[in-house]
């Protein structure tokens, strides 16, 4: 049997930890420490995609908030 150098297990972590750091900053958002400013087309206003928004800082509709959201985290 071969083994994968990047096994199954320590990408279910890697991803496990990237829905717990989503989930984790939506709740801070829910709290007040997050704004997103967004327009109302962008992908991250999308129900379901919204978890994503600060993990994600790529392909918002404006670059200036793109640019802060990833300097937040
Ligand atoms: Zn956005």
């Amino acid at each position: 049997m071969v083994r994968h150098p990047l096994s199954s297990r320590f990408l279910q972590a890697m991803i496990l930890g990237y829905v717990l750091l989503a989930i984790f900053t939506r709740v801070q958002e829910a709290r007040g420490a997050y704004t997103c400013g967004c327009d109302e087309d962008c992908w991250c206003k999308r129900p379901g995609l919204s978890l994503f928004r600060w993990v994600l800082p790529r392909w918002h509709m404006n670059q200036a908030i793109a640019a802060w959201k990833a300097s937040q985290l």
